[in-house]
C-alpha cells in the first residue's frame, strides 16, 4: 500500500511509523509499505520496482489456477518485474543487498510500462498481460542469444 492510501484510511504518519517499528507494516520502497505476512517473492518484486510480470506472473496465475496459495507457488530466478514508466526505477542490486539482504545475483528482468504494471493486482500483472510480455521477452532472449552465437563464431574465426 502506498503511504497516500494509508493516509486515506486515516493513518497518521506517526501511526505508520509505530506500525513499522512493531513490524505490522514493513517498508518496501519509498512511499510503499506492505503487511508483514506478504510472501517474500512479492516483497522482493516490489523492492525491485513493482508487481510480478511476464513468466513470474504466469507462474503465479498458473499456481492460483491449480489452487495453490500465493505463498506456496515456486518462482524461478530471475524474477520478471513490472515497473511503471513514471517510477524512479529499480534501485541498484548492491543497495538492495545491503539494505534488505537480497543477493546481488537476484537481479531482475524489468518490464517497463504503466498500463502493464496496473493491469492486474498489486502482486502481479494480469494473466493476459503476462502472456504478451512473455512472448516479447522470449523473442528478445532469442535475438540476444542469436547475436551472442554470431559473436562467438566471429571470435572463433578471428
Ligand atoms: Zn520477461
Amino acid at each position: 500500500m502506498s503511504t497516500r492510501e494509508l493516509a486515506a484510511f486515516g493513518m497518521l504518519p506517526t501511526e505508520i511509523a509505530v506500525a513499522r517499528s512493531y513490524g505490522t507494516l514493513q517498508a518496501l520502497r519509498q512511499g510503499w509499505h506492505c503487511e508483514f505476512v506478504l510472501p517474500d517473492v512479492f516483497r522482493t518484486a516490489w523492492r525491485f520496482g513493482g508487481p510480478l510480470a511476464c513468466i513470474s506472473a504466469l507462474s503465479m496465475h498458473e499456481g492460483r489456477a491449480r489452487g495453490c496459495a500465493d505463498a506456496d507457488i515456486p518462482f524461478d530466478e530471475p524474477l520478471h518485474v513490472a515497473v511503471p514508466r513514471n517510477s524512479v526505477g529499480s534501485p541498484p542490486a548492491e543497495l538492495l543487498a545491503e539494505r534488505w539482504g537480497i543477493p546481488v545475483s537476484h537481479r531482475p528482468v524489468l518490464h517497463w510500462g504503466t498500463a502493464d504494471a496496473l493491469s492486474g493486482d498489486r502482486r502481479a500483472v494480469s494473466a493476459e498481460t503476462a502472456r504478451q510480455q512473455a512472448l516479447r521477452c522470449r523473442a528478445r532472449d532469442e535475438t540476444q542469444s542469436g547475436r551472442e552465437a554470431a559473436r562467438g563464431s566471429q571470435t572463433r574465426e578471428g
